[in-house]
């Protein structure tokens, strides 16, 4: 049989037969499931980390990063990345930051996506594999107004919010960032820690948002039957369970940026007198 007779009339109409690549611009003659808007050898290109070296920061190599002598403690758990970010996944990102592809958007969302099913797999199977491991909400590294207003969109946004509709969590603004920095390749490691400080901080009414996710999330966990809505409440509010927030970004490279962002949300649920757990997800990692 005919490979187009067997795809389905939705993913036909997203790649009608003889549509370029999004990516390469070749037409397409054959595409990956899931991911018609690219040539199969663009997909085949794309660098998945399917071994993990670092257990800590999702690494797929040696990593000198989380094992050196007084490295400080993080403020995230984990985190974890759909691909390593090469040179083809570099390009990428720049085809659709900095010149207007955006129609790659929902390709990078439904790479990063994979990684977020991965990773919540991943951390039932640690939690004895009970129960699915929930998080209380999904939430993003901001970008500054000029950039919002320049670019039109927040990249990690639209990687947050393809993970939220997988993880069924869901999607906060929680933190804001104060000022835009100038562009961070042409930096030193030091300058780019030391601009970190004071850029991002939580939005004011971050813990507002967060409050009914945290009661929804309870409301999931345990059947009404066994605990009532009220009681529920009451446990929630009262005991010591640790809020636990997934923040998404494009690119981890030293991971400073998602470390300063899971210091604030910890410092969020801290001043309300909860502890915070930050996952981190990212597309990419350096
Ligand atoms: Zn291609
Ligand atoms: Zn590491």
């Amino acid at each position: 049989m005919a490979k187009e007779a067997v795809l389905s009339p939705l993913h036909n109409l997203l790649a009608p037969p003889g549509l370029p690549c999004l990516t390469c611009g070749k037409m397409i003659s054959g595409s990956e499931k899931g991911y018609p808007e690219i040539c199969s050898s663009c997909y085949a290109s794309i660098p998945w980390i399917r071994n993990l070296k670092c257990a800590a920061c999702g690494r797929p190599v040696g990593c000198p990063d989380c094992t050196r002598e007084g490295v400080p403690a993080r403020n995230f758990v984990l985190n974890r990345s759909a691909v390593a970010y090469n040179a083809t996944m570099r390009e990428w990102l720049a085809q659709y930051k900095f010149r207007g592809n955006e129609a790659l958007g929902p390709v990078l969302a439904r790479m990063a996506g994979f990684a977020a099913q991965r990773m919540l797999r991943e951390l039932s199977e640690k939690n004895g594999g009970t129960s699915r491991f929930r998080f209380d909400a999904v939430t993003f590294v901001p970008v500054s107004e000029d950039r919002l207003m320049e670019r039109g969109f927040n990249q990690a946004r639209t990687l947050a919010l393809e993970a939220s509709a997988i993880l069924g969590s869901p999607l906060l603004p929680l933190l804001e960032r104060i000022r835009h920095t100038e562009k961070q390749s042409f930096k030193s490691r030091w300058q780019r820690l030391r601009d970190l400080q004071g850029i991002f901080c939580p939005a004011d009414n971050a813990w507002d948002l967060l409050q009914p996710a945290l009661y929804r999330s309870v409301a999931k966990t345990f059947p009404r039957s066994v605990f009532s809505w009220h009681d529920a409440m009451i446990a929630e509010t009262s005991e010591a369970r640790p809020v636990r927030l997934l923040l998404v970004d494009d690119v981890y490279t030293t991971g400073s940026t998602v470390d300063t962002c899971a210091g604030l949300l910890r410092e969020l649920c801290e001043y309300w007198g909860r502890t915070a757990e930050v996952y981190c997800l990212t597309w990419a990692r350096s």
